[in-house]
């Protein structure tokens, strides 16, 4: 059917000048062309075929502990716990990643690495951040601005089909569970979410900070997946300190203050 291709580029371009202002929750302009059920779709699909690869721990204290911290951080980010999926993958790398569609793996060598509840909730807070911000739809727009036009046509078209572009804009890489980096921009739009949610939870935000020193520590002439697609840097970390007065004043506000004891 290559001869339909002009066609669904038109379409997609009629469909941008309809979609094309939206605004992040931080305030950022936004270019989403990608309708979210087809990204939710596209998220999911990508899910249910990681899992496959690598099935997610069932019935373990590490799941439960990550439930503990999951559950306070997204009553705090306005969502509701149950129409998320949040999977803990038996992986000694130190990362976790979100996808359209609520879904979020994190990897055991990630827990193994945040020494604390609180730098734990920095992580999945952070993630819950890419998702809300709709950092997914925005990687796979943007790149509909360029030659993976076509590849992307396909999803909107049917919601069945995607190729490696797309996959590529999720940040999977040609291969389901090859991270790839977000733009600064995201990376510090997470940040600001996850610090917000995770004050918000009850949990002290200045565990960010410490989640970050641990990592940029780390270091070494390999450094560790997480590192490398959210790099760990002194801007980073001062982003994070001059939005600190701000999540204070929230975390001292909080109600609560969730106990999530790290299995040993
Ligand atoms: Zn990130």
């Amino acid at each position: 059917m290559k001869s339909f291709k002009p066609l669904y580029v038109f379409l997609l371009l009629a469909l941008t000048a309809i979609v094309a202002c939206q605004t992040s929750p931080t305030g950022r302009k936004q270019l989403i062309v990608v309708p979210d059920s087809q990204m939710n779709q596209l998220g999911a699909a990508s899910f249910a075929e990681m899992k496959k690869g690598n099935p997610p721990l069932s019935d373990s204290a590490l799941l439960d502990y990550v439930m503990c911290i999951s559950h306070p951080l997204l009553i705090a980010a306005g969502e509701q716990p149950g129409g998320w999926e949040i999977q803990v993958f038996e992986d000694d790398s130190p990362n976790a990643f979100a996808l359209p569609g609520r879904k979020i793996g994190i990897h055991t060598g990630m827990i193994e690495l945040a020494k604390t509840s609180g730098q734990l909730a920095a992580v999945i807070g952070h993630e819950i951040g890419h998702v809300q911000a709709k950092h997914g739809s925005e990687r796979v727009s943007l790149g509909m601005t360029s030659q993976a036009v076509q590849q992307v046509a396909a999803i909107v078209v049917d919601g069945t089909e995607y190729g490696a572009a797309t996959m590529a804009a999720l940040g999977l890489g040609a291969q389901f569970g090859v991270l790839l980096p977000y733009s600064r921009t995201h990376e510090s739009e997470a940040d600001f979410i996850g610090l917000e949610i995770m004050a918000r939870a009850g949990f002290d935000p200045s565990h960010a900070v410490g989640l970050w020193q641990g990592m940029a520590k780390l270091g070494g002439q390999k450094p560790p997946e997480f590192m490398s697609t959210h790099p760990a840097n002194q801007t980073r970390i001062n982003d994070l300190n001059s939005h600190m007065g701000h999540a204070k004043s929230l975390y001292r506000k909080s109600q609560q203050q969730p106990d999530c004891k790290k299995p040993s």
